[in-house]
């Protein structure tokens, strides 16, 4: 088999390399480049470049929290210049390169945060071609005091006498605002002028060509005999990627579906139709709802729920793979996992001395007990992405841009203790709220949206007897990572529509309530 077939994204598309220096803008600047169709990703400013896995097209140093002359900051490996690629220095990465060039780097009488007027001083300059007078983003303390060796100024604003400079005789240049964000209303165009015709990246990072490249590697990894067990969830990231494996490798991918007693309304129905009728995915649902039920008797702490629905779902996941075991003698020998590449830019990106490394139990209790190797075919992926891929695989519209919807389910939106009555509550009440939400064409503006049940009883009266009942919250937000929130504004008549409907058509429910709560303080989920 040749090499080509195997290769990882990395290999198989020019990429642009970002070396992270922590900056909390250093993911975008992969998102914007990638906007673009030029594949790029990131790796910590620590990456020694003699143990690079691939030759990148060009390197971008990040912005980061450090300064570069203080003791103890984090420092690039010098070989970047001896790859002989095209290198841009962002904020703290212009300060790296000037202080390697010079060492005139120093604190600023003033930190310089917010907008500011970029003046190119420098036509010739293809970094700013097609590039001038524009807002441009900055958040730094500390400055260029002086002109590295080497370079020269291309462009200014008020206050940076080098908010822009190049080298004089190599395709390397600096940049003291932030390109990547988008009060830089000009940044992707300097960012497309450094990947698209200083780097030469081949533009063709795209959705349909990563499908065919991504089946080929799959198809390599796996070999012509081996099986691939996966969860499902009827989520979109799940749901991608046992597609995608079904393109690969047919039905020697095995898709199960455990449905945990806490699914919404539907739910497995849907997902049974959708993914084995639909999509032809080799599924196998399970339903073990009673299990999970019995396992939560009594146990009102929300951590114990989640861990307990954790590990119920790996003792049911075992067992059922055990069952689908292939007759014939071939063997499971990979779980697919539906990792994205936020988690991994969250587990690579630079966090100084302090760095700690997400680790997700139950992948890898699964991976131990059951001897499996991990397949990650969306690892590379921003959730846009898997959306697009989503879309090009034909699963439908309505999966593709579903809500959000944890693991532990219904379990940790029934308060306090979870039993079969008490999630018939919440299950009834948030299906009320989706399906106006869904009627109002609301959905797509919204992130997420659920009803959870909080076992609390409150007076109420209906048809003159009094009634003694629970309360449902209604949460609805709007985010664009999930690390921030809003509460959605509904109208009052929306507002209204759905309490009385839950209120009538949901028998233990006395009361609702709208949670008008942000995040922070406060999370998504109510445990
Ligand atoms: N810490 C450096 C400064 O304050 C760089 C800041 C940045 O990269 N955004 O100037």
């Amino acid at each position: 088999m040749s090499t080509e077939e195997v290769a990882p994204a990395h290999q198989a598309f020019n990429t642009i390399l970002v070396l992270d220096f922590g900056s909390q803008y250093s993911h975008l600047i992969i998102r914007r480049l990638r906007e673009f169709n030029v594949y790029a990703e990131m790796l910590p400013c620590t990456q020694k470049i003699s143990e690079l896995p691939f030759k990148p097209v060009g390197i971008i140093l990040s912005g980061g929290p450090y300064s570069v002359y203080e003791e103890g900051s984090p420092h690039v490996d010098h070989a970047i210049f001896d790859l002989n690629v095209p290198i841009l220095g962002i904020c703290y990465g212009m300060q790296e390169l000037a202080w390697i060039n010079g060492k005139g780097v120093g604190r600023g009488e003033k930190r310089e945060y917010g907008p500011a007027i970029v003046n190119v001083t420098d036509n010739s300059c293809p970094l700013f071609n097609g590039v001038n007078n524009s807002q441009v983003w900055m958040s730094h303390n500390d400055k260029l005091i002086s002109l590295p060796t080497g370079f020269k100024t291309v462009a200014t604003t008020d206050n940076s006498p080098f908010a822009g400079i190049a080298s004089i005789e190599k395709p390397i240049f600096g940049l003291q605002f932030h390109p990547e964000v988008t009060h830089s209303l000009q940044g992707k165009i300097l960012l497309k002028n450094f990947a698209v015709d200083i780097c030469k990246a081949k533009q063709n990072w795209t959705m349909q060509n990563f499908i065919d490249t991504e089946i080929k590697r799959i198809r390599t990894l796996v070999g012509p005999t081996a099986e691939v067990i996966g969860a499902v969830s009827g989520g979109v990231d799940s749901t991608v990627g046992a597609k995608l494996m079904k393109e690969a490798i047919g039905d020697r991918f095995h898709a199960i579906y455990v449905d945990n007693g806490l699914m919404r309304k539907n739910e497995t129905v849907t997902v049974k139709k959708t993914l084995d009728e639909g999509l032809g995915i080799n599924l196998t649902v399970v339903d073990a709802g009673d299990e999970f039920l019995g396992n939560l008797k009594g146990i009102t702490d929300p951590e114990k729920k989640r861990k307990i629905i954790g590990n119920t779902f790996i003792h049911v996941f075992e067992r059922v793979s055990e069952e689908i075991k292939p007759k014939d003698g071939s063997k499971i020998e990979f779980l697919l996992q539906g990792t994205l590449y936020p988690d991994v830019i969250e587990s690579i990106s630079f966090k100084g001395p302090s760095q700690t490394i997400k680790t997700h139990h139950n992948v890898g209790g699964l991976l131990e007990d059951m001897k499996l190797k991990l397949i990650e075919p969306l690892r590379e992926l921003f959730k846009d992405e898997v959306r697009a891929l989503g879309k090009i695989l034909g699963i439908p519209d309505e999966l593709v841009w579903r809500h959000p919807f944890p693991g532990p389910g219904i379990g940790i939106r029934v308060l306090g203790e979870v039993t079969p009555s008490q999630v018939k509550i919440a299950r009834e009440a948030d299906y009320i709220f989706i399906e106006e939400i869904k009627a109002h064409g609301l959905y797509n503006n919204i992130s997420q949206a659920f009803a959870a049940l909080l076992p609390v009883k409150s007076v109420g009266v209906v048809g003159d007897q009094r009634t003694y009942e629970q309360v449902i919250a209604l949460r609805a937000i709007e985010t664009t990572d999930f690390m921030t929130a809003d509460w959605y504004v509904f109208e009052a008549a929306f507002l209204k529509k759905v309490a009385s409907r839950i209120v009538n058509e949901v028998d233990g429910v006395a009361r609702v309530t709208y949670d008008i709560t942000s995040k922070p303080p406060a999370t998504v989920e109510w445990e």
